[in-house]
Parts: C-alpha cells; sequence; structure tokens
C-alpha cells in the first residue's frame, strides 16, 4: 500500500518539479557496474552433459561475469554478480567471497553469486586428475588453469564495481517468456524428460532497471527460470544459450547499459523447442524483446534500506543404503548411481561416515518495502516458487536459485515422491539424496531470514 502512496506522490511531483524529485530518489541509490570476459582462451571440456567426450571446438559468443554494486544512502552495501557458466560449487565460489571480503570489506552475506547454468560452457574443477570421458591430464590442468583465473576475474570485477559507484535510481516490473516448459514427463514406467505443458513452470520476468539520476538507462537485471539447455550435447560451442543471446540481444539495443542474467527455479524447466543454435537465439531474442518491453512500462520505484541477511541451511539426507545393496549398487550400468554408491563405499573403507545433511547458502536481500530477492543455492525445482510465495507472501518478491553453492538437484518433497531425474541428489560438495523433510528446513530457513531482513509478512495461521 505505502508504495503504490508512494509511487503516486512520487508521479504527481515529477509532472510538476521533475529535476528535484528526480534528485531526490537519486539520493537513494549508488550503483557499481564492472564486467568481465571470461570466455576460456584454450580449449577445455564443456560442463552439463554427460555425454561429451572432448574440449570444445569454437565460440559462438563470448561469455561474462557482471558485477553490480549496490549501495543505499546508509552506506549499507551488497553486489551480484552473475556469470555465463553451469554453476559454482562452494569449494570455487568460498574462496573467491573470501577474496572479495578481504578486498573490498564485503561479507559473504553481501555478496550473492548467481550462475546462468550454461551447459556450452567450461568445465569447471580444481582437481587435475585426468577423468574417464576422454579427459587427459593436460585437459585437466587446462581446467583447474581456467578455473582459478575465472576466480581471479570474479574478484576484480566486483573490486571494480565498488570503484565506480555513482547515484542511481532503482525500479522493477516483471513480464512473461513462453518458451519455459516443465520438463518431466509421466511415463508409464515412471518420470522420463520431455515437455509437459500440463506441469508447473514459472514463467515470470523480474527486471530490475538502474537509471542516473536524469533517468538514463545504466543497467538491467532480469531472470527467467527455464535450463540454458536449447544447445544439447551434440554442441561443442562456448555459447552462453537463450541467456547470453538475451544479454547480447540486450547490450546491442542499450550500448550504454550494462545487461545482467541471474537464473531461478530452473530445477525442472528446459526451453521448449530445444537442441538447435537457432532456437537459442530466438529464445535469447524472445527473452530481450520482453525485458525490452518490461523496461519501457511503468515500473514500481525501488528504494532502501538495503538489507541482507545469509544462512546455511543443514537440508537432511536419507539414510545410505546397506553396505551390501551399496555393492551391488557400485556394480550397477547406471552410471550415475554407480558412481555414487562407489563414493559411499570409498568413504566407509576410508573409515569416515556418511553424511546425514548437507549444509548450504540461503540469502534474502530486502529493498525498503518495495522488493524482497530470495537467492537459493543449487537447482531448486519450480515447486519452492509457489511454497515460497505460501511461506513469506507472494508479493514484491523475486526468487533466483543457482547462487552460491552448485551441489545438485533441490526437489520439493512432492518431486521426491514421484521419483525423476531432480531426485537423484547431490553431485559436488557432497554425498547423499535429500529427504522430503529438506523442504520444510529450506522454508524454516527462508522465513527467518525474511523475518530477519524485515519482509513485511503474511501471519503464520495457527492449526
Ligand atoms: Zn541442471
Amino acid at each position: 500500500m505505502r508504495g503504490s502512496i508512494t509511487g503516486l506522490l512520487t508521479g504527481l511531483a515529477i509532472l510538476f518539479h521533475c529535476g528535484s524529485v528526480r534528485a531526490a530518489d537519486a539520493a537513494d541509490w549508488k550503483v557499481g557496474l564492472a564486467h568481465v570476459k571470461i570466455t576460456p582462451e584454450q580449449p577445455i571440456f564443456l560442463w552439463g552433459y554427460g555425454g561429451r567426450n572432448k574440449p570444445f571446438e569454437k565460440v559462438e559468443h563470448d561469455l561474462w561475469a557482471k558485477a553490480m554494486v549496490l549501495e543505499d544512502s546508509e552506506g549499507h552495501r551488497a553486489v551480484i554478480v552473475t556469470t555465463d557458466l553451469l554453476g559454482l560449487p562452494a569449494a570455487i565460489s568460498e574462496p573467491i567471497c573470501e577474496r572479495i571480503e578481504k578486498k573490498t570489506g564485503l561479507k559473504r552475506a553481501q555478496v550473492l553469486i548467481n550462475s546462468a547454468h550454461t551447459h556450452t560452457g567450461p568445465f569447471l574443477s580444481l582437481d587435475a586428475r585426468e577423468r574417464e570421458n576422454g579427459m587427459t591430464a593436460g585437459d585437466a590442468e587446462r581446467t583447474v588453469e581456467y578455473t582459478r583465473k575465472m576466480q581471479d576475474k570474479i574478484v576484480e570485477v566486483v573490486v571494480q564495481a565498488g570503484k565506480k559507484l555513482e547515484p542511481a535510481r532503482l525500479s522493477w516490473g516483471t513480464g512473461v517468456i513462453h518458451f519455459v516448459m516443465n520438463r518431466r514427463v509421466f511415463a508409464p514406467d515412471g518420470v522420463t524428460f520431455g515437455a509437459n505443458p500440463r506441469g508447473l513452470a514459472d514463467r515470470s520476468v523480474p527486471v530490475l532497471r538502474v537509471d542516473t539520476p536524469e533517468g538514463k538507462l545504466r543497467a538491467v537485471l532480469f531472470g527467467a527460470a527455464v535450463h540454458n539447455t536449447t544447445l544439447r550435447p551434440q554442441h561443442y560451442q562456448i555459447c552462453g544459450d537463450y541467456a547470453g543471446f538475451a544479454q547480447l540481444a540486450l547490450q546491442e539495443k542499450y550500448p550504454e547499459a550494462q545487461a545482467m542474467f541471474m537464473l531461478g527455479c530452473a530445477g525442472d524447466a528446459d526451453p521448449y523447442p530445444h537442441s538447435t543454435m537457432e532456437l537459442a537465439r530466438e529464445h535469447g531474442n524472445t527473452l530481450a524483446r520482453e525485458v525490452g518491453r518490461v523496461l519501457d512500462a511503468k515500473l514500481q520505484p525501488v528504494q532502501g534500506p538495503l538489507k541482507f541477511a545469509l544462512a546455511q541451511s543443514d537440508l537432511p539426507l536419507q539414510d545410505p543404503p546397506a553396505r551390501a545393496e551399496l555393492e551391488k549398487q557400485a556394480a550397477s550400468k547406471q552410471r550415475y548411481q554407480a558412481w555414487v554408491a562407489q563414493q559411499m563405499l570409498a568413504r566407509l573403507d576410508r573409515g569416515e561416515k556418511l553424511p546425514t545433511t548437507y549444509r548450504c547458502p540461503q540469502a534474502v536481500w530486502q529493498f525498503g518495502t518495495d522488493l524482497t530477492l530470495v537467492g537459493l543455492s543449487g537447482e531448486v525445482v519450480v515447486d519452492y516458487v509457489p511454497l515460497l510465495e505460501k511461506t513469506i507472501g507472494p508479493s514484491r518478491l523475486w526468487v533466483a536459485a543457482y547462487c552460491n553453492d552448485l551441489f545438485g538437484y533441490l526437489p520439493s518433497a512432492r518431486i521426491l515422491e514421484e521419483g525423476g531425474y531432480e531426485t537423484r541428489g547431490l553431485y559436488a560438495g557432497g554425498l547423499g539424496t535429500f529427504t522430503p523433510k529438506a523442504q520444510d528446513e529450506l522454508l524454516h530457513t527462508i522465513r527467518q531470514l525474511a523475518v530477519q531482513v524485515g519482509r513485511p509478512m503474511p501471519a503464520v495461521k495457527k492449526p
């Protein structure tokens, strides 16, 4: 309510006192922007599909890491980093955040790193051993070298953005795209991959507009909740997929502005249709057109203060199978299941206990009373959008996922019950499969964080 009255007053005032009111609005924020090319300079393996067995062959377009430092009128500062990468496991992202803190003073809670989950981006690893998929020791060394350089570049792009703080106005709105498709198809023998037009999907396109005090566009941060998988395992080109093409199209339309893509709860959504470079470009152009339309529409002003909170949630894992069962699974022809069982057996053989939880970072940022940004980690399925709407209220809410740690899928209790690819559990940073209670734990964490940052919340109903 307060927002709409403020908006009306601002609108009226602009009619009569354009310059002075805009200057008053501008006092609300300072924004600093920087971007850096992260296209690999040497041929290395791509990341996202199991079947690939050689390094990339050409570059369709460059990949980028982009930073937006925000500072409110009270000096609260935080940074959003977007990357055209599959994702950053904690082993890669946490050292970045530690170095950012040393260089800029920004603490962990003030840093949100999102990945577009690009399946035509470089494989990332700090482990230089050769792999069974044809990756030689040389390939692996080049991967580690790339990963380290990429970490340096992300630290540096945040440092640079922090040096360029300039007065800014923020506003936001939401559009819609229609190529977002639920990919869980119910076949007679279980859940499989495909297009499920009756399945839930988040087709919203949240857009944050950053202007100079005079109203000139400086940056746009926009989202979508669909895997960057228009391109498939047969593609050996470096490319940002639809998100890369969308950013390119926006950069062309607004050459003075920085276009940044932030992925939402895309865990069980694929682009539809998919499989060709033409479709990746087409989806990107569709998204860019919609972002352009939202930018031209009447947007909701976003004022401070900026409050941010980050918590590590301990999401419960299922009890592992007994040793005899693990041994059976380790010999299974199903490669992923066999790999998990082998990892578990190796730990047991070393006398280690198997983990009962996975600890992962969750973030909530509050912009005055105008907007709440939830930054979930992992490959979060779309069910969490309505679940979060119910938990912390649906209004003025932006839900991003694939932030800060990429550890695997984060399925809802419903999906765990139904089965399918998204229930396969952790593939980085941990070992195991989530229980349905992980959903309650995650929602509880986000509600606590939302209270902490002062989001206006719906009352909890007593049973
Ligand atoms: Zn994925």
